[in-house]
């Protein structure tokens, strides 16, 4: 299949179905990758998919939720937005993994059953007065909030993410908030690095933050490159997006 038969979403039949099978193939070895780390960790309970499919024609955000896929990852609001608007009897849960600015909380509220990229104060404070408005309107869920952790010591690289310091404050800001549910900690591994190092440290921060906040269990970690490793330090949810889809462009 050509790129731009499977950008566009406007593929015939035939090409759909090619386009399903490789899905069903691709996410099945994903699954089995799954399972067979969390047999080597000796963890009896399987981390939660999400398929990231940023990039990705709501055609397979359709095509993933028919081979079971209940959790999908989106990191540009704009795209989010008018992927769940246009799939809005679908039956999967959308997550938000990207950078968020604070004046598309209101937009987020309105799909997003978990936004995993909270970094700081001012986002919480967007996101609980969205989350209220959109409850008073809708009667939505409370929205889950993973806080996103630096794991890079080079500031100058580093992938986005509160310091490990700040972690607590966050904490409690959003255990306080109206609307909003502390799930945990969210975190990418260092680029071009080791990421056993990056998800103990995670795990640690993890423990401390469940002394506090003994609810606050998950830990969103792991991509296509490191789940494995992920998997070994405790990782509650995976974010898994070109070992499923195929690559996407680097720029956009
Ligand atoms: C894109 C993205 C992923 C998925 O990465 P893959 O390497 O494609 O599996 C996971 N987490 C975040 C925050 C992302 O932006």
């Amino acid at each position: 299949m050509t790129s731009l038969e499977h950008g566009n979403g406007q593929m015939n039949e035939a090409a759909g179905d090619a386009r399903a099978a490789e899905l069903a193939h691709k996410l099945g070895l994903v699954r089995q990758r799954i399972e067979s780390a969390a047999a080597a960790a000796g963890r009896t309970e399987q981390p939660r998919l999400i398929v990231v499919t940023k990039f990705h024609p709501a055609a397979d955000v359709r095509r993933l939720a028919a081979l079971g896929v209940e959790d999908v990852g989106e990191n540009r609001d704009q795209e989010a937005a008018s992927k769940s608007a246009e799939l809005s009897g679908l039956d999967v849960r959308w997550h938000f993994i990207g950078q968020l600015q604070s004046n598309k909380a209101k937009s987020v509220a309105k799909y997003a059953a978990s936004v995993q990229s909270v970094d700081r104060p001012q986002l919480v404070e967007a996101l609980a007065k969205a989350v209220v408005r959109e409850q008073d309107a809708t009667g939505r869920s409370d929205l889950q909030c993973f806080i996103q952790v630096n794991l890079d010591d080079d500031a100058g690289a580093h992938r986005g993410g509160a310091n490990p310091a700040d972690v607590e404050v966050l904490a409690e800001k959003i255990e306080m908030a109206e609307g909003l549910v502390l799930s945990g900690l969210m975190a990418v591994a260092p680029l071009g690095a080791d990421p056993h190092p990056a998800f103990e440290r995670l795990a640690k921060i993890s423990e401390t933050l469940r002394a506090v906040h003994p609810a606050a269990t998950g830990i969103s970690a792991g991509m296509s490159q490191d789940l494995e490793a992920a998997v070994k330090f405790g990782a509650t949810h995976l974010r898994i997006g070109s070992d499923i889809l195929g690559s996407r462009p680097a720029v956009r």
